[in-house]
């Protein structure tokens, strides 16, 4: 599905909003009200998604959050859905998988990641979320400007080649807004934050990052690529 001309030039908050969490709230409200059943979300349930979620859920915890499992993640994060899906009262969460057999014929041994990671995202992450892309027009996510140079000039309403658009209310907040709010509402953390995890995908491309690094620094470290595909950088400030 895509939006019509009308609903892209009109889309509520365009212009961009504030990064308090009253702002934050109101664009939320405004997004789920004006396409209702139109809505879902992404969500790798990684060392912020709480924050994201737990506004969603006290907005309306029926909209349907997506999590590709790749088959590589820790097995912390399969725990940390399950727990954060239970405590925030979520009640669609789908968890997407890519095809067995398209595993088994191209990836059958699982060393895709060492020699060509596009192609091991491409397979495990990015081909099964195209599968539901078609279904919704508004696609929320959790990314932030401040998580890395890569997304500095990451928009509030950011829309797509299909004529959906990515919805990313969190865009300007800060580390200590974030943590501020997963403090104030006593939300759990992913257990692996507490080894100096702060950004989390599948294990075999996620390290803990050092002082002063960016949040995404332990993603693909040593390697050029920054995103997995299904988001591309966007490096410079918005306009
Ligand atoms: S993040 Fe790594 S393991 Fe996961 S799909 Fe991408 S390349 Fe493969």
């Amino acid at each position: 599905m895509a939006l019509s001309a009308e609903e892209l030039t009109n889309l509520p908050h365009r212009e961009g909003i504030g990064a308090s969490e009253e702002e934050t709230g109101r664009a939320i409200a405004d997004v789920l009200r004006q396409f209702h059943g139109r809505v879902a979300v992404i969500s790798s349930f990684g060392a912020e998604s709480a924050v994201l979620l737990a506004q969603i859920a006290a907005q309306d915890a029926s909209v349907p959050v997506f999590f590709i499992d790749t088959g590589r993640h820790f097995p912390e994060t399969l725990a940390y859905r399950d727990a954060l899906t239970e405590r925030l009262g979520l009640k669609d969460v789908r968890t997407i998988a890519p095809k067995a057999a398209a595993v088994a014929y191209r990836d059958p041994e699982g060393q895709l990641v060492a020699f060509d990671p596009d192609a091991c995202c491409a397979l495990r992450k990015v081909e099964p979320l195209e599968v539901v892309l078609p279904d919704f027009d508004i696609w929320v996510t959790g990314r932030k400007r401040m998580q890395a140079a890569t997304r500095a000039g990451l928009p509030l309403m950011e829309p797509q080649a299909d004529g959906s658009v990515k919805f990313n209310p969190l865009a300007g907040w800060s580390e200590a807004q974030i943590a501020a709010f997963m403090k104030d509402k006593s939300l759990p953390a992913h257990p692996l934050v507490a080894q100096g995890y702060r950004s989390i995908g599948c294990e075999p491309c996620t390290r803990p990052v050092g002082e002063g690094e960016d949040s995404r620094a332990g993603r693909w470290a040593g390697k050029a690529k920054t995103e997995c595909g299904i988001h591309r950088p966007v490096p410079t400030a918005p306009q």
